[in-house]
């Protein structure tokens, strides 16, 4: 299928496999994949490393913006899939973490973390074709891409796929714990002043909870060839 170079934004609630989804697209339709919530896990990885996070969650904001310059984030794409690393160091397995997921939404409801994260997201994603993944992408990040996806899925369905996920990774972990980080992270990514997580007027919204992968791409086959006048 003759994709033209258009830009997709897939946004949506946590765990509703926009990632699994995107990462299909970009193999099948030859897009460069683009995980922002990637980006903004590295930047809380910094943080707890740095000890900005206090015990309680609270989080040192000026020492964290004093020290975001030495703070470098980058993709590399192989074989393997994008992998997130800073400078040398593949840190994509460390951003997956229970810990991390836990202080990630207060992290990026940061005005000035979201516009560093931005500023790096587009630098990444001059021309050709791409798709990105996140909660403000159709909204904020690309407000003028030409095929926006807001994605979600029964409550249980995500928390499922997500604990799931986590098991078949080796890491311990709770489902009822799970649930509860998803609930929060939606409410907080809902609700925060800076860019919150909702659905672009012009986003054409797919609820994958009975749905299978291939199932998700013949969905969005059909999107590409009526939207773009594209003839297989
Ligand atoms: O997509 P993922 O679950 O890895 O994202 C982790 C967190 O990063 C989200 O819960 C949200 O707080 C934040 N995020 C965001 N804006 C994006 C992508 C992610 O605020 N575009």
């Amino acid at each position: 299928m003759n994709v033209p170079d258009i830009i997709i934004a897939v946004d949506g609630y946590s765990a509703t496999g926009k990632s699994t989804f995107a990462k299909l697209v970009a193999k099948e339709f030859a897009f460069l994949y683009l995980d922002s919530g990637a980006m903004y896990r590295g930047v809380t990885l910094y943080a707890m490393e740095k000890g900005f996070i206090g015990a309680e969650g609270s989080i040192d904001e000026d020492a964290l913006l004093a020290a975001m310059p030495g703070l470098e984030l980058h993709f590399e794409h192989s074989e393997e899939g994008t992998q997130l690393f800073t400078g040398p160091r593949n840190i994509e397995k460390e951003i997956r973490t229970m810990e991390v997921s836990g202080h990630v939404s207060p992290i990026s409801a940061i005005p000035y973390v979201r516009a560093w994260v931005d500023e790096r997201l587009h630098s990444f994603s001059e021309g050709g074709k791409v798709i990105m993944d996140g909660r403000d992408i159709g909204t904020t990040v690309f407000p003028n891409a030409e095929l926006k996806i807001f994605m979600t899925a029964k409550p249980e369905v995500r928390a499922q796929r997500r604990y799931d996920e986590l098991v078949a990774k080796g890491q311990v972990a709770d489902l009822a714990e799970v649930a509860r980080n998803l609930a929060e992270r939606d409410y907080i990514d809902s609700h925060r002043e800076t860019s919150p997580l909702r659905r672009a007027e012009d986003a054409y919204v797919m609820d994958n909870s009975d749905m299978t992968l291939h199932e998700e791409t013949v969905w969005l086959r059909g999107l590409l060839q009526g939207k773009f006048g594209i003839l297989e």
